[in-house]
């Protein structure tokens, strides 16, 4: 089994999500006691997001940099950056090590071309949803038209990320916004809505609508450990 590399704090609520997805994941398939073999780093994510609203991605992506080399130093055969925004900067963390890195909108496209869906609504922050990084991924990689919500619904969207998600709260009321925003971008032709922040798993589930819904967390911890049991 290869060692998954995290990094985590991004917030920690879903790193949360993460640990136990790679750990059910590693005993599902192997049974018993068995247990993901894990080194992670995770960072103090005040520290980041004052950066990433500063608009200074270029001090966010040092710090992943150095995180990415503990991990790396401490044994991790390949690496999984616990949040979709911060993949903004993965190409510059990719570059200053010499593992593996498994972006997670790869493996969220991956699955939404096995499940044949060629139109697809985003949610996330807002810069997740308004810069290229990850929509023209999306579509220049995988050929998957990307809709996002109206700027108000954006600013709800991102808000509720940081103000409740981020900090452990669950809000009925904010359940409630998220899945008429899913809803709307159905009706605007969306086949199906990426939770494209790791912790709206924790607000929102597919049990709360018949769109289908495709958590990145999960996916991203999935793909993590096909990877690490895989024979080479
Ligand atoms: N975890 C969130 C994401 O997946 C937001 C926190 C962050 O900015 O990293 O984008």
């Amino acid at each position: 089994m290869k060692t998954i590399g995290m990094l985590g704090g991004m917030s920690w609520e879903s790193t949360v999500s993460y640990y136990q997805a790679l750990n059910e994941g590693v005993k599902q398939a192997l049974g018993g006691l068995h247990s993901a073999k894990i080194v992670m780093h995770s960072v103090d994510f005040d520290e980041i997001e004052k950066l990433q609203h500063a608009d200074n991605w270029d001090a966010t992506a040092e710090i992943l940099k150095q995180s990415a080399l503990s991990v790396e130093a401490g044994g991790a055969d390949f690496l999984i950056i616990c949040t979709n925004t911060m993949h903004l900067v993965a190409a510059q963390i990719e570059a200053a090590i010499n593992i593996p890195v498994l972006h997670i909108a790869d493996a969220t496209a991956q699955q939404l071309i096995d499940d044949g869906i060629s139109k697809v609504g985003l949610l996330g922050t807002a810069f997740t949803m308004e810069k290229s990084f990850y929509k023209d991924r999306l579509t220049e990689k995988f050929a998957i038209e990307v809709v996002v919500p109206d700027e108000d619904q954006r600013a709800l969207v991102h808000k509720v990320i940081y103000e409740e998600l981020c900090l452990g709260k669950i809000n009925e009321g904010s359940r409630t916004a998220y899945l008429e925003i899913i809803q709307q971008l159905h009706q605007r032709g969306a086949q199906a809505v990426i939770l494209g922040c790791t912790e709206i798993a924790l607000l929102v589930s597919q049990q709360d609508t018949n769109i289908p819904l495709y958590d990145t967390t999960a996916i991203h911890a999935a793909q993590a450990v096909r990877f690490a049991l895989a024979q080479d």
